[in-house]
């Protein structure tokens, strides 16, 4: 399939002053955007400008949540070189939510090369200060104008990118998490492993309800005991338990993240012995307070690598050591920063330089 560059007639103005940045606001001159049809495949495929679809109010996508998507980031190295990290980890998993959905896969060193084309056309979007960066946002909708449910015949799939500040402005910040005893994210069986709009949907009722009682962010118990912690947000959980690094096992419920992936490969090599095991909510609890649970972080490409300060859980809040992030927390984010910025050699092959 050939890839189309479509021209743009007037370049947006940039935002000077790069801490004014706010996540996902505003977006580039550009977007990707290519069309499927049952019986002909993937089609259309363009760079163009960016701007709104025009949908059929019948369109699957919002009726049924049809829908996937993806995040990654491009990031600006002191030397002027833009890096991405494990872009085609993100594709591969792209096409996973894909067959999860019922939706089409795509050629994934197509997308690749066709993201990579578009983060080139709009380099100047990609901020310069330490810890900015330019986010990537896959996405595939089902656009059939029908309301029975079944699978879409007519998808779109498109890229848009949008410039990110530095998400820590003044270093790296714990956070407090609110365990979760009544609402669930994600069942065995169901579509938790995929990067599915619909379990961001499901969320926020208990986010919400979290953000006014002053936490944070909401760690999700498993939904058949509500006893096992599994995921927060937009990030996976790992635990630093009795020396070991602990974290919860794929099993369908928790997403297969990129960031989580990458901590456990350099724990690993820092010597540490890694159980993708269940731990329950009593073992972090009583953890945090016998001194056996020593670090706890979130792991996810917005945030890299996020420390908790405190858990609490029904009317108990207990803090994590003396609140601060951890050693080995703070090792591991200065670990992957270094490496996508540049700062540290890259022995995995994580990165693409553009
Ligand atoms: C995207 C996401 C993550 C983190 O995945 P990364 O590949 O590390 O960015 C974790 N949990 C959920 C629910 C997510 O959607």
């Amino acid at each position: 399939m050939d890839l189309q560059i479509l021209p743009i007639s007037a370049p947006k103005k940039l935002i000077e002053n790069e801490n004014d940045l706010v996540f996902g606001t505003q977006f580039s001159d550009r977007m990707f955007v290519m069309e499927y049809d049952e019986g002909q495949g993937w089609h259309s495929a363009r760079i163009q400008p960016y701007g709104p679809f025009e949908l059929d109010p019948a369109a699957m996508v919002l009726h049924y949540s049809q829908e996937i998507f993806e995040g990654l980031k491009a990031y600006r190295r002191p030397d002027g070189k833009v890096a991405m990290f494990r872009p085609a980890d993100n594709i591969a998993r792209f096409n996973r939510s894909a067959v999860r959905m019922c939706m089409p896969e795509v050629d994934e060193q197509f997308l690749l090369d066709a993201m990579l084309e578009l983060v080139r056309l709009e380099e100047r979007w990609i901020p310069k200060n330490e810890g900015t960066s330019l986010y990537i946002r896959p996405t595939m909708i089902a656009t059939e104008p029908v309301l029975g449910v079944r699978p879409s015949h007519k998808y779109l799939c498109y890229i848009i990118l949008s410039p990110v500040g530095a998400y820590y402005k003044g270093g790296v910040a714990p956070v407090k998490i609110w365990i979760s005893d009544h609402f669930v994210r994600a069942v065995e069986g169901g579509t938790g492993e995929a990067k599915t709009g619909g379990n961001y949907a499901a969320s926020l009722f208990a986010a919400r309800e979290a953000a006014q009682k002053g936490y944070d962010q909401v760690l999700w118990l498993d939904a058949k005991e509500k006893r096992y912690v599994e995921e927060v947000g937009s990030m996976n959980m790992l635990f630093l338990y009795d020396g070991k690094i602990v974290t919860s096992p794929l099993k369908g419920t928790v997403l297969d993240g990129i960031t989580r992936r990458s901590v456990l490969t350099l724990v690993k090599e820092l010597g540490y012995e890694i159980e993708e095991r269940a731990l329950s909510v009593d073992e972090v609890m009583e953890g945090a307070e016998n001194g056996r649970l020593k670090e706890a972080f979130g792991a996810g490409t917005a945030v890299v690598i996020s420390p908790v300060g405190s858990f609490c859980y029904r009317d108990t809040c207990v803090q994590l050591g003396d609140g601060q992030p951890g050693e080995l927390t703070m090792k591991l984010y200065n670990q992957l920063t270094g490496i996508q910025y540049g700062r540290e050699t890259d022995p995995h092959n994580w990165v693409t330089l553009l």
